[in-house]
């Protein structure tokens, strides 16, 4: 039987396939871009909710990321996961990747969005007015911080 919700859909995703769609999204650019860790070009694709932890191939659940596990912009989000939680590019397993706004400073954006599973992204209106300063994770210059809800 045909998958017709978008979950559904979305399991069907398949590696290589949600990989292409991410590259074209980003345009083969890291979509972290964290300041003074960035490397620039896409090396990898970042879970949002590990596959550990019941993460799929979704394109909702992936971001562009420069580095590797340990280098660059994914590792710098595997090292820092409290702060990777509120930049929305660390999800919980109740977490619904689609439903949760990502912080991306992909191509100087420095902006929350939406993914969705068609490798589109909507801008969070939400956080709009969340351009307050607050204390910087070591090693950050500057960031556009979530508000607290
Ligand atoms: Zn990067």
């Amino acid at each position: 039987m045909a998958p017709t919700g978008t979950a559904e859909r979305a399991a069907f995703v398949t590696e290589q396939r949600a990989r292409v769609i991410v590259g074209q999204r980003s345009g083969g650019r890291c979509e972290l871009a964290v300041p003074n860790v960035c490397l620039g070009p896409q090396h990898s694709v970042h879970h949002r909710l590990k596959r550990s932890h019941g993460g799929s191939w979704a394109p909702s659940n992936l971001l562009a990321a420069c580095g590797s596990g340990t280098t660059g912009c994914h590792g710098w989000v595997e090292s820092h996961p409290a702060w990777a939680m509120e930049e929305g590019l660390w999800l919980q397993g109740h977490q619904d990747p689609r439903e949760v706004s990502a912080h991306m400073r992909w191509a100087d954006q420095r902006s929350w969005w939406f993914l969705d599973d068609e490798g589109m992204l909507r801008w969070d209106e939400s956080e709009f007015e969340a351009l307050v300063p607050r204390a910087l994770p070591a090693g950050l210059t500057t960031y556009a911080p979530k508000p607290s809800r």
